[in-house]
């Protein structure tokens, strides 16, 4: 266990994702772009905007992935195809968030479970 709760924040989300360990990359692509919340335009004018800061795009992370259905299918195909490389906005999390949950995910598939 991390001493950490900050580490431990990111560690129970890349927990979360172990269900979708065995799912085809091909099948979470299809998924996400088939129901994901953000791949439909709302015609909402007041839609956020992410702009690669953090703080605001964590708020956008909120508003655009709440409610999504396929948010951590979307959180692993991310960190499958993007890695750290990650931009912009996916599974509701903005990109430092995202990075710090893909450390935690790439020791868990490495075997770093407790
Ligand atoms: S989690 Fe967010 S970025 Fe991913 S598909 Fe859903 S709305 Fe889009």
């Amino acid at each position: 266990m991390n001493a950490n709760p900050v580490n431990d924040f990111y560690a129970v989300i890349a927990a979360r994702l172990d269900y979708l360990e065995a799912v085809p990359t091909e099948v979470l692509s299809t998924l996400v772009t088939r129901d994901g919340a953000c791949m439909w335009p709302s015609g909402d004018p007041a839609e956020p905007e992410v702009i690669g800061t953090d703080s605001p795009d964590r708020s956008a992370a909120a508003q655009i992935c709440v409610g999504c259905p396929v948010q951590d299918a979307c959180l692993e195909l991310e960190f499958r195809t993007a890695g750290f490389a990650t931009l912009g906005v996916w599974g509701g999390l903005a990109e430092d968030d995202r990075r710090a949950a893909c450390l935690a995910w790439c020791e868990r598939r490495d075997g770093g479970r407790s």
